[in-house]
C-alpha cells in the first residue's frame, strides 16, 4: 500500500468540517503533526489536530508546514492558499491527499446534476453484480474520500463523486472510467465564468491512459469541447440517438450498449428502478461505467432494476390517505423542479416554496399548466412564487409544511399524486434540505 511518510513533518488542514477532519485523520495516520485552520473563530478542533489557528491567520502560522490540505469548500484563491504558495508550501485538496494514499481503482463521476444518484446507483449495481465485487462510494456525497480509504484499506474500487471544487485541487486522479454527466451554469459565483467551471470538470479525465474510459453526455453541447481531452476510449450516452461507442435509448424506450465487440440490447427504460428522463440518462451513465469497468452487461440488470433510489430525490413515500406521495426535498432550484415535474406522466399536486432563489420561476409556467393540478406554496418565497405562477393553476399559500399537507388533503381526490419539490432553498425554516424532507416524511407517515 502506498502511504505518504509524514514523520517529523507538520501539515496544515484548512476547514474543520467533515472533509477537514478526514484529512487530519489521514495526515496523522501518515505521521504528520496537524495544524487546523478555520476562518470561523467558533470552529472546533477535530481529533487529529494538535494545534489550531481559528479566525485570522498570520504568515508565521504557516511557517514550518510541509503541506497544506484544503477542504472542498475552500477555494484555491483563498488568502491562506495564496499565502502558502508564496511560501512554497504545496497546496492540495482532501481528495488528492486520499489518492496519494491508496492504490485502489477509481471510477469518477462529475457534472452539475445527478452525481449522487449516479454514484450510488453505480456502486449498488457493481455490488449486486457478482459475489466478489465490492465498491465503496465516497467523495462529495458526504463520505470523505480520506475516511473511505482509511476505513476500507482492501477496497478494490472506489466510486467517487467529485465536485468541480474538488477537481480543482486534485492532480493525480487517474480514473479507470470517468463521466461528466452534464454542465449547467451552476456555481458560477466561485468559478467566475462558465469556461473555468467547465475546465474544472474536465479535470476528471486528467492522467487517463489508453486503457481507461472517458464518458460524456452526447446530448449536452456544453461538453462538445471535452471530446478529445482524454487519452482513453471515448464513450457517450444519449437519450436521443445512437452513439459511436457507449449507451443510448431508442425511440421505443429500449436501452442499448455498444463497445468494440458489438451492440447489445440492455433493458427497457420502463423496467429501470428510477423514472424520469434524467434518471434514464443516469442509468445510461451507469451502464457505460459498469460495462467499461468489466462487468458483463447481463450482470448489470439486477442493479439497474432493484436500486432503492436516493432519499429526498423524487423519493416515493407510498400511499397515505388514498394519495401517492413523493419527497423531492433536494429540489432547491428551478432546474430541479423542472426535472421533477417532467418525471411524472400524471398531473401532480405540487408542494413548493421555501427560501426563494434569485431566479425566474415564471419559466415553468407552461410546464405547470400541463403537469400540475394545483400548487400549495409555503415558506418565505411563497408570495413571490404565487405572483410568478399567477394564471396557471389554482395556487394556495400557507405558512409551513404542516399546513401544506392539510391544504393538500382538503383539495385532493383519491389516487392523486402529491409531490414535494420546493424549487427553493430550505434555510428559511430548516437547517438543510434533508431536515425538510424528513419533516415531510413524518407528516406523510402520520397519515398511514
Ligand atoms: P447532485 O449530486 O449532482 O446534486 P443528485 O443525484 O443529488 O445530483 O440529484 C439532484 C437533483 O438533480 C435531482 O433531484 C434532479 O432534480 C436532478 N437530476 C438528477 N439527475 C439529473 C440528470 N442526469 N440531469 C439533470 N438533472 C438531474
Amino acid at each position: 500500500m502506498n502511504r505518504m511518510n509524514g514523520s517529523g513533518k507538520t501539515a496544515g488542514v484548512v476547514g474543520t468540517g467533515r472533509s477537514g477532519a478526514a484529512a487530519a485523520r489521514m495526515l496523522a495516520h501518515c505521521g504528520y503533526m496537524v495544524t487546523g485552520f478555520d476562518s470561523r473563530e467558533s470552529a472546533s478542533v477535530t481529533e487529529h489536530m494538535s494545534r489550531a489557528v481559528f479566525g485570522d491567520f498570520s504568515s508565521d502560522d504557516l511557517s514550518g508546514l510541509s503541506l497544506l490540505v484544503l477542504s472542498p469548500g475552500v477555494p484555491v484563491t483563498a488568502p491562506i492558499a495564496r499565502q502558502a504558495e508564496k511560501l512554497n508550501i504545496p497546496v492540495i485538496g482532501e481528495v488528492e491527499l486520499a489518492l496519494r494514499n491508496t492504490s485502489s481503482a477509481v471510477l469518477a463521476v462529475t457534472g452539475s446534476n445527478g452525481k449522487t444518484t449516479t454514484v450510488l446507483w453505480l456502486s449498488h449495481t457493481i455490488n449486486v453484480s457478482a459475489a466478489d465485487a465490492e465498491a465503496v462510494t465516497a467523495g462529495n456525497m458526504g463520505y470523505a474520500f480520506c475516511d473511505a480509504v482509511l476505513d476500507n484499506p482492501q477496497c478494490p474500487v472506489f466510486v467517487l463523486e467529485l465536485s468541480s471544487y474538488q477537481l480543482e485541487t486534485t492532480d493525480s486522479l487517474k480514473a479507470l472510467s470517468a463521466v461528466v454527466l452534464n454542465l449547467t451554469p451552476d456555481h458560477l459565483a466561485r468559478h467566475g465564468t462558465m469556461q473555468n467551471y467547465g475546465r474544472a470538470k474536465a479535470r476528471v479525465f486528467q492522467n487517463q491512459g489508453a486503457d481507461d474510459t472517458a464518458i460524456l453526455n452526447y446530448d449536452d453541447p456544453m461538453l462538445d469541447s471535452y471530446r478529445d481531452i482524454s487519452k482513453g476510449t471515448q464513450m457517450f450516452f444519449s437519450l436521443k440517438q445512437q452513439v459511436p461507442l457507449g449507451a443510448w435509448m431508442d425511440s421505443d424506450g429500449m436501452l442499448y450498449y455498444r463497445d468494440e465487440s458489438g451492440t447489445c440490447e440492455v433493458i427497457h427504460s420502463r423496467k429501470l428502478a428510477l423514472h424520469g428522463k434524467h434518471n434514464i440518462a443516469n442509468a445510461l451513465a451507469v451502464i457505460c461505467m459498469g460495462a467499461s469497468y468489466g462487468i458483463p452487461v447481463e450482470n448489470l440488470l439486477q442493479g439497474l432494476t432493484d436500486f432503492p433510489g436516493v432519499p429526498h430525490r423524487i423519493e416515493p413515500l407510498g400511499i397515505a390517505a388514498g394519495l401517492a406521495w413523493f419527497n423531492d426535498s433536494k429540489s432547491t432550484n428551478v432546474d430541479s423542479l423542472r426535472v421533477a415535474l417532467e418525471s411524472f406522466d400524471k398531473k401532480v399536486i405540487l408542494v413548493a416554496g421555501g427560501k426563494e432563489k434569485n431566479s425566474d420561476y415564471a419559466v415553468l409556467n407552461e410546464l405547470i399548466t400541463h403537469k400540475v393540478k394545483a400548487v400549495v406554496l409555503f415558506g418565505s418565497g411563497a408570495d413571490s412564487l404565487a405572483r410568478q405562477w399567477h394564471g396557471t393553476v389554482p395556487v394556495s399559500i400557507v405558512d409551513n409544511l404542516d399546513q401544506a399537507v392539510e391544504s393538500v388533503l382538503s383539495q385532493a381526490e383519491n389516487n392523486d399524486v402529491v409531490l414535494l419539490s420546493p424549487g427553493c432553498a430550505s434555510f428559511d425554516q430548516y437547517a438543510n434540505f434533508e431536515d425538510r424532507g424528513e419533516h415531510f416524511k413524518r407528516l406523510v407517515q402520520a397519515l398511514k
